[in-house]
């Protein structure tokens, strides 16, 4: 039989590691298997193609890169500056933006340069002038001191993290908490959806330095539109922190007041959730901060890693195809048809219902706490992530939610119906399963009861649900 390229790929890959640490190849191999049999609703993952794999697996790894293209502080960067100009101009392309910064090795690693290209930008700069130098090194050690207490003593205004919001936006164990003096706004109790009038009232009073919107678990969509006016009106930078939906707004099914990047001064992401790209981060922004932005590394950032940015390329050439609009549509199809088929069987969801890629499941209404939930759905082939609800009782370790997400199941094929069956694996699960007790009879918030009949029956089901949609179908291992 005559292998196909892609097959031909991978297998000589894995044979050229296997001859070196076997163990490694058969972990990649294991990898793939895994993926194949598991029933993915974790709302940040995805699979990139097979294109934007091999991308990543070369000597362009091989090359230092520090600086921007065709300002390189290392000589012989000419391919490397091929990649990243192609990446970059796909992502302006794709997005409408004036600027792209396609360095970030990561979402965090995207929201450092953002903040440290605002700070640089109204505290580091206008210090300078005042002290009439042309940079920081020129400055006398008492204006140096002045100016580094200024730029740690700066406000943040972000989504709250039990409404959704990401620990990058401000919050004390992560190194935005350290540097920012943090507010953040919540969700309307009522009804789980963001209170603009509320918003404005706490920028008035908070009067932050940076108005950060975006989210990793709030299942509906934000009017960036809005939030600029705040924004505006308090002096604040406004900043969207756009990693889980960013293939949302590639794939044009947030348009208007809900793409944030004609509204935002600068916008954040990661390339691997619904933008299907490979593992990194991107900052797009307009020609003000564009400058910068390009400091990003060495400013916080270690060297560019090459061999990524022609990944991060590659997947934006196919975002940019007509056919990845359709593929955005499908994602939020099938997680309205998920809440749906989930409501109609009595679940209770945060907000009533999704209009992006996610849905919150507030898994108290089963008895249960995320922990016990994520756990009972994992032993039956089902893999999410436990997730905080508003106001949640059980804090951010146990919590009261599940979160599950449609990108990758929709990469694979899926559509409706197989959503239906889904939510109805999942409430078959949850309804079957008994929160546990302590051996001192106290209700446990880790420990459940669940038949491991009911559980192997449900992973058989999950298991016959993907056989019509393969994972990698032109990738035969062997
Ligand atoms: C996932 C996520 C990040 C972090 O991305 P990493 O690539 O894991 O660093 C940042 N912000 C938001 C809103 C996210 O959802």
């Amino acid at each position: 039989m005559s292998l196909n390229a892609e097959s031909t790929a991978f297998r000589s890959a894995l044979e050229v590691i296997r001859a070196v640490e076997p163990r490694v190849a058969d972990a990649i191999g294991a990898e793939l298997a895994d993926q194949r049999e598991s029933l993915k609703l974790i709302a940040s993952e995805n699979y990139a193609s097979p294109a934007t794999l091999l991308a990543m697996g070369n000597w362009l790894s091989d090359k230092y890169a520090e600086g921007t293209v065709g300002r390189r502080f290392y000589a012989g960067c000419q391919n490397v500056d091929t990649v990243e100009a192609l990446a970059a101009e796909h992502a302006r392309q794709l997005f409408g933006a004036a600027h792209a910064y396609v360095q970030p090795h990561s979402g965090i690693d995207a929201n450092l340069v953002a903040f440290w290209a605002v700070l640089a930008d109204r505290v580091e700069s206008p210090a300078l002038k005042k002290a009439q130098v042309r940079q920081v090194n020129e400055l006398t050690e008492a204006d140096w001191f002045a100016l580094r207490r200024e730029l740690s003593n700066q406000r943040m205004l972000g989504m709250s993290l039990d409404a959704g919001g990401h620990l990058t936006h401000g919050f004390r164990p992560n190194i935005s908490g350290k540097m920012f003096d943090q507010r953040s706004y919540g969700t309307d109790p009522a009804t789980g959806l963001i209170d603009y009038d509320k918003v404005a009232e706490a920028a008035r009073e908070f009067k932050p330095l940076i108005l950060v919107a975006g989210y990793s678990a709030y299942p509906r969509k934000v009017n960036f539109r809005i939030m600029r006016e705040i924004a505006d009106e308090v002096g604040a930078t406004f900043m969207v922190d756009m990693a889980h939906f960013a293939g949302l707004v590639a794939g044009k099914v947030f348009t208007g007041d809900f793409d944030p990047v004609p509204h935002a001064h600068i916008v954040t992401t990661t390339t691997h959730k619904s933008l299907r790209g490979p593992r990194g981060g991107m900052v797009l922004c307009g020609p003000e901060l564009a400058d910068q932005v390009d400091r990003g590394c060495p400013m916080v950032l270690g060297g560019p890693l090459p061999h990524v940015m022609a990944a991060k390329a590659v997947a934006l050439a196919e975002a940019r195809r007509p056919d990845f609009a359709d593929y955005a549509s499908r994602i939020v199809a099938n997680a309205q048809a998920l809440a749906e088929g989930l409501l109609r069987r009595g679940a209770k969801l945060v907000t009533g219902g999704t209009d992006n890629h996610l849905v919150l499941i507030d898994v108290s209404g089963y008895g249960l706490t995320g922990r016990q939930a994520e756990q009972a759905l994992l032993d039956s082939g089902i893999v999410t992530n436990r997730n905080a609800v508003p106001q949640d009782p059980n804090g951010a370790w146990y919590t009261s939610g599940i979160r599950i997400g449609t990108p990758a199941l929709t990469t694979r094929g899926l559509g409706g119906a197989e959503m239906d069956a889904t939510a109805e694996l999942i409430h078959t699960v949850l309804t079957q399963t008994a929160p546990g007790s302590n051996p001192d009879g106290t209700p446990s918030k880790a420990k459940y009861v669940l038949d491991p009949a009911v559980a192997d029956k449900v992973s058989r089901q999950a298991n016959e649900l993907l056989t019509g949609f393969p994972l990698y179908p032109a990738v035969d291992l062997g």
